[in-house]
């Protein structure tokens, strides 16, 4: 009885636009079938170590490639964990994948057919080279089912007892096409596995029709001639002829008898396990290749050994892209497959390497964890926490070997800069070697980017701080009224608008000895005693209007300073050292489900900064001397010039139609347009006189 079940939408989807494909690189369905094979095998002998019970069912981990000429087709035979009636119905069809629908997005924006292993359902590229796929499986905990499809919508299952009992394992039968024939050439399957298959580390069969030759009695010897004319090759005909005479005397003949033998295709040692110099640059991409499922070579490459109290060797990478799904939350897989004397342990030893290194892939081979390791037992173990150390000890290293090369490093930073301001963040003890790794634009480097080590050589003489600025884009912070003073210094200032970027630098703290500091916030700047002299005679003049603008703007600002930190500009908004900068709360605020509470304590406490030198604030000075703060002109431009501080700091304004509207006025008088009092007053209703008296106004403007 077989039942029959649809495929989940998008696979279906998937199924249709494979199967159609005119694409020709189909080779690489092999690949991701064995490489699945693979995993499958992986899975029963990672099982199998804490419970050996479960080889019961077939103690050879391996792999056979068995084609069929006559019926047109190949099938794939594995002796991994299977699947159940349950895992046949859910992983070849019915639950949808994230990988389905992004892999789908990726092909129409022009990615290649070959990337679908990264993307997790490179089962269906079966579909490339068959019109039909029948799949029998037997997992130790359930009884043998066949899964077949010929794609259009649907697949059937069927319990399985009269077919032969595979024990343990898969079978994956590949009905296919007839242009697609190739696959069941010797040679061609051959060269497929050779080229993407290579490291796979169970071995690997490909059973082939030889012909061997045999001395029988001559009895006709006309048959014998016409038997080998349809051969395909003649081999060993020399060897015939120098039998010749012994065959005549003997009276026998030569037949061809043709039998199955399985030739083993991987039988290259570990790469891991040979020696450096002798791995040419395409090994290791072959090999990254087989590990990755990535299409493209690596960035970079290091391969070591470490030898001492705790023996371990790894090859680990660093790819050219970041994955789809690097910063998913969900996914908790590394890249890192570890082997215990060069039998393969998991992939899923999330002790192996910290979280912020996942993009790294590759292999450890581990020559003092026991083989039985549970998954809870890794976790404490203290050989891995060793390994951890000496991995990203490592990758750090492979990290800075990059950054000689101008060209790969941009690459790699682009790829991968969120990852380390992440490490920044959370390793302490590394933090100061990936300091070395950031580049920032800064008001020196153009459209270049510079490290913090190029800044310091930089640095002005008496100079002694590292300064930077923070917001949402260079455009916003490259003018911003911050740098004046900086500029007038010549002191560098660097631009940090990367959101992880604030966390990076709050933990970091310094760098060479030097503080980093955020120039939106409240910091002393390095001046000469003659301008600290000129700054206290101005503090002193410019005391009252600080005052009186304190009173207009009430609680709306923590204090008002009169600054030397800004030149041109009249007014700024600077936060506390340490609250939030402008920066931090609007990427507080863009946060959805970030926990409010926080925000009363952190949020920003703003200090209103007046420049003395500019002439506004001069202007201003000598108005609210001259009429006083409750002067309505005089509050007006107080709070104008606030609101336009808020936005020129990196603040939103809280009401933004106060704010038009005040510009409005501005704008009226600007137009020598008179306005009625009672529409300057702050009011949204609109009557019909104020609309007329803005009409008539126009006109006259006209
Ligand atoms: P991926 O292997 O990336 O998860 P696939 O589409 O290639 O995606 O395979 C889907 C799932 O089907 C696998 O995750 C695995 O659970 C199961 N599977 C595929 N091939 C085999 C096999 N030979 N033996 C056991 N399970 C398999």
């Amino acid at each position: 009885m077989s039942e029959t079940f649809e495929f989940q939408a998008e696979i279906s989807q998937l199924l249709s636009l494979i199967i159609n494909t005119v694409y020709s690189n189909k080779e690489i369905f092999l690949r991701e079938i064995i490489s699945n094979s693979s995993d499958a095998l992986d899975k029963i002998r990672y099982e199998s170590l804490s419970d050996p019970s479960k080889l019961d069912s077939g103690k050879d981990l391996r792999i056979d490639i068995i084609p069929d000429k006559e019926n047109k087709t190949l099938t794939i035979r594995d002796t991994g964990i299977g699947m159940t009636k349950a895992d046949l119905i859910n992983n070849l069809g019915t639950i949808a994948r994230s990988g389905t629908k992004q892999f789908m997005e990726a092909l129409s924006a022009g990615a290649d057919i070959s990337m679908i292993g990264q993307f997790g359902v490179g089962f269906y590229s079966a579909y490339l080279v068959a019109d039909r796929v029948t799949v029998i499986s037997k997992h130790n905990d359930d009884e043998q089912y066949i899964w077949e499809s010929a794609a259009g919508g649907t697949f059937t299952l069927t319990q399985d007892t009269e077919g032969e009992q595979l024990g343990r394992g898969t079978k994956m039968i590949f009905h296919l096409k007839d242009e697609q024939t190739e696959y069941l050439q010797e040679s061609r399957i051959k060269e497929v596995v050779r080229k993407h298959s290579e490291f796979i580390s169970y071995p690997i069969y490909l059973h082939v029709l030889k012909e061997t030759e045999k001395e029988v009695p001559d009895e006709d010897a006309e048959t014998t001639k016409e038997e080998e004319e349809g051969d395909e090759k003649k081999p060993k005909i020399e060897e015939v002829d120098d039998e010749e005479e012994e065959k005549k005397e003997k009276k026998t003949k030569t037949i061809k008898e043709s039998k199955i033998e399985e030739e083993e295709l991987n039988k290259t040692k570990p790469i891991w396990t040979r020696n450096p110099a002798d791995i040419t640059e395409e090994e290791y991409a072959a090999f990254y290749k087989s590990l990755s499922n990535d299409w493209e070579d690596h960035l970079a490459v290091k391969h070591f050994s470490v030898e001492g109290q705790l023996e371990f060797r790894a090859i680990l990478y660093v790819p050219k892209r970041a994955p789809f799904d690097l910063f998913e939350t969900k996914k908790t897989k590394n890249n890192i497959k570890l082997y215990v004397r060069r039998v393969f342990i998991t992939d899923d030893a999330t002790d192996l390497i910290p979280e912020w290194l996942s993009f790294i892939k590759g292999v450890v081979d581990s020559e003092d964890l026991p083989l039985n390791l549970s998954r809870e037992t890794l976790q404490q173990n203290k050989i891995m926490k060793v390994i951890k150390k000496n991995i990203v000890k490592k990758t750090l290293e492979l990290f800075t070997e990059i950054a000689e090369d101008r060209e790969q490093f941009d690459k790699f930073y682009s790829a991968f800069s969120k990852n380390i301001k992440l490490g920044i963040h959370e390793d302490a003890q590394n933090r100061n070697t990936l300091a070395k790794l950031l580049r920032y634009q800064s008001t020196k480097s153009g459209d270049e980017t510079t490290s913090l080590a190029d800044y310091v050589t930089r640095m002005k003489e008496h100079q002694k701080q590292i300064y930077y600025i923070t917001g949402e884009s260079i455009k916003a912070v490259a003018k911003s009224p911050f740098l004046d003073s900086l500029k007038q210094k010549d002191f560098e200032v660097l631009f940090l608008v990367d959101p992880i970027d604030e966390y990076a630098f709050t933990q970091l703290k310094e760098f060479d000895g030097k503080k980093l500091v955020d120039i939106t916030k409240d910091f002393e700047l390095e001046e000469t005693d003659e301008e600290k002299a000129e700054r206290e005679k101005e503090e002193k003049e410019y005391e009252s209007l600080a005052k009186s603008l304190k009173n207009i703007l009430g609680d709306k600002v923590e204090k008002v300073v009169v600054s030397h930190k800004l030149i041109g500009s009249p007014c700024a908004i600077r936060t506390g050292q340490f609250g939030w900068s402008a920066n931090m709360e609007r990427i507080m605020k863009a946060q959805a489900l970030r926990d409010t509470s926080m925000s009363s304590y952190m949020s920003s406490k703003k200090t209103f900064e007046i420049s003395p030198k500019s002439p506004i604030v001069q202007e201003l000075k000598k108005k609210v001397e001259a009429d006083g703060e409750s002067d309505r002109t005089v509050k007006s431009i107080t709070q104008l010039l606030y609101e336009t501080s808020l936005l020129v700091s990196g603040f939103t304004i809280d009401e933004p139609a106060s704010f038009a509207e005040r510009i409005h006025k501005l704008v009226s008088l600007g137009l020598n347009i008179d306005e009625e009092p009672e529409v300057a007053e702050v009011s949204t209703e609109e009557t019909p006189a104020a609309a007329t008296a803005g009409e008539n106004a126009m006109e006259e403007v006209d």
